[in-house]
């Protein structure tokens, strides 16, 4: 279906209804809004009444049947005889006043309540999206996506306001004056109303076509300037091949075919858009002349005949706004189908029921024939990974870059699970434990560091915000942080985005192993950054990592040449396997994988050589 038909698709219709289901909440509201709805439109009916008694009175003609109420009252509460005309024309006028009045507040009311509902949907389905974001398997938060994450609960949760509130409001105020303005129509002439009513939708049908004619070439006509401008640029960056190959003559035809095509979609454009508007001015004459013949023949008064044209031109503006309905719903809809795509998507890491806590202390964390793909029926990132770890031990991961390193620690806080094989604390699989209790047990330190825009105090307590000024000291001193903290303008009080203040890279890890060391967590997970870091903060670094390690048990992704040395398993990973284990002076023995791994990292900065399969 082109975005451009006009018939709703069962699948629109149906993701439109789901967001219609969350105005239920505001019921009250609605009806509310449809009764102003009501009072917008049917006061039309009596604009028309008091304009026709009005100028019946002024110009003479019939009197109205309103003007014969208005007549009696007077009468009535009135007996001075002398002034009794004039207090009649006043009470008309005054009748027209109020009905126009009466318009406004229920154009007011129905319009406000109708945004206050749209703008309570927007608000549940933005915040509801945030919250779902940040339960959203880690899986999604690939780099392609984060940006269409964004755009969504801030686009298309416009998009999804403005089609609630247009389609609401067009409902619910349109068809009222759509009928007022029938209904005035009949009771004024009936004859000349079916006659009118029929005829209406006949001088549409050509202004339309030529309207569709504009849209359709317009878009043709886009398309076919893009094509010329990809040709274009095509002949001047590949200037070479062309006078190479010698294609000079077919390259300008076929440049000259496309523009005459865009040239011929222009004249058209220009044809169709000129017609619209001789064509409607001489169908509304015609339309008049009819009108005005008619009225001769059937002595229709001028009041009547105003009225009759007034009521014509109002239904107008109805018709249109409720033939972009559609439109509009077809628009909400798509940008809500993302939306629920977002809160539809299934957890899938979650706490299994009858799930326990995670107490300390940690002993042995064991992989056992882990497989892990990250799409159903994908390649296998890692494959077979089967490893133990006891306690205090540190595991060096290394291997070349897109060989699951990431991937096997990312197991073990269960940003996902295995597809197959299982990770286990002390015999235990790690689905056996609350979400909760487990990451509590697992500190991690990224190679990008994310500070928040907040105190350096705030950005060390982000995981537990009761922290006392002398945990995150201690944290902080662990992480060797504590010193050029102190040297900051207002210390543990300085905000880290303000202008001026910048953080060096080793700076910035340094609080981020402060942030993760604050919980004090058993198990510690690192991935050390070689983004160029200069000589000094490398060691500042490592002394750092060098203290967080002690007493826990660490999976270090390890670039540096102590953590490894150091390391009591070091685990070389190669396509999802682990190829080589063992300590470093019985790899470096041993040669291979390792070996190279190595000397490629450490000893020479040589350009990389292939690694062996
Ligand atoms: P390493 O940490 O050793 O560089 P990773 O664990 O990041 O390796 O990646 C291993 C493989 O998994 C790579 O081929 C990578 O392209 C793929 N991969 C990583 N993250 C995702 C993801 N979110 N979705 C799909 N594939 C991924």
């Amino acid at each position: 279906m082109s975005r451009h038909s006009r018939k709703l698709t069962a699948r629109e219709r149906q993701v439109y209804l789901r967001l219609l289901a969350r105005t239920k909440a505001c019921r009250g509201r609605l009806i509310l809004a449809v009764v102003f709805g009501a009072m917008f439109g049917g006061s039309i009916f009596g604009i028309f009444a008091a304009a026709r008694g009005g100028m019946a009175r002024i110009f003479g003609g019939t009197a109205t049947q309103l003007n014969q109420v208005a007549n009696d009252w007077v009468g009535r509460w009135y007996a001075g005889g002398l002034h009794h005309d004039g207090l009649v024309t006043v009470l008309v006028l005054g009748l027209l006043l109020f009905f126009v009045l009466l318009r406004g507040v229920g154009y007011f009311f129905s319009k406000y309540l109708i945004e206050w509902v749209a703008q309570t949907v927007v608000l549940g389905l933005r915040n509801e999206v945030f919250g779902r974001i940040l339960r959203l398997p880690m899986l999604y938060f690939t780099g392609s996506r984060t940006g269409e994450l964004m755009s969504r609960t801030l686009n298309d949760t416009q998009l999804i306001e403005r089609g609630i509130t247009e389609v609401i409001c067009d409902l619910v105020q349109e068809p009222f004056v759509l009928l007022a303005a029938a209904v005035a129509l009949c009771l004024t002439d009936l004859r000349l109303a079916v006659f009118s009513l029929v005829l209406f939708p006949i001088c549409i049908v050509p202004i339309r076509i030529f309207g569709n004619r504009v849209r359709r070439n317009a878009r043709a006509g886009q398309e076919r300037m893009a094509d010329l401008a990809s040709l274009q640029q095509g002949v001047v960056s590949g200037a070479a091949i062309v006078k190479a190959f010698g294609t000079e003559a077919r390259e300008q035809a076929r440049f000259e075919r496309l523009s005459y095509d865009f040239f011929r979609r222009q004249i058209k454009i220009t044809a169709a858009k000129a017609a619209i508007s001789p064509l409607i001015e001489t169908l509304s004459a015609a339309g008049a002349c009819a009108i005005l013949v008619y009225a001769r023949r059937t002595a229709l008064d001028l009041p009547s005949l105003m009225v009759f044209l007034g009521a014509l031109f109002f239904m107008y503006a109805p018709v249109k706004k409720l033939s972009r309905v559609v439109l509009f719903i077809q628009q909400s809809s798509a940008a809500a189908e993302r939306i629920f795509a977002i809160l539809d998507t299934p957890d899938t890491v979650f706490d299994q029921p009858g799930a326990g806590e995670l107490r300390g202390p940690i002993g042995e964390i064991r992989y056992a024939d882990v497989t892990f793909a990250y799409s159903p029926g994908g390649p296998a990132v890692l494959n077979g990974i089967d490893l133990a770890a006891r306690t205090g031990e540190l595991i060096a991961l290394v291997g070349s870059s897109g060989s699951g390193k990431t991937t096997l620690v990312n197991l073990l806080p269960r940003f996902f699970d295995p597809t197959r094989g299982r990770v286990l604390i002390d015999g235990r699989d790690l689905r056996k434990f609350t979400l909760e209790s487990l990451r509590r047990h697992v500190g991690l330190v990224t190679q990008e560091t994310f500070l928040f825009n907040d105190t350096v105090f705030r950005n060390i307590a982000y995981g537990d915000p009761d922290a006392t000024r002398a945990q995150v000291e201690a944290a902080a001193k662990k992480a060797h942080a504590h010193e050029f903290i102190l040297a900051m303008p207002k210390g543990y009080d300085t905000v880290i985005a303000e202008r001026g203040l910048l953080l060096s890279g080793g700076q910035r890890q340094r609080l981020a192993i402060a942030r993760a060391l604050l919980r004090n967590p058993p198990i510690l997970i690192l991935d050390e950054a070689t983004s160029a870091l200069d000589t000094e903060s490398e060691r500042a670094v490592q002394a750092a990592l060098n203290d967080a390690m002690q007493g826990r048990t660490v999976f270090a992704i390890a670039h540096r040449l102590s953590t490894i040395r150091r390391a009591d398993q070091i685990l070389v990973l190669d396509g999802g396997r682990i190829a080589e284990r063992g300590r470093h002076e019985e790899l470096l023995a041993r040669g291979s994988i390792y070996g190279r791994l190595y000397r490629l990292q450490f000893e020479n900065q040589a350009p990389a050589a292939p690694l062996p399969p």
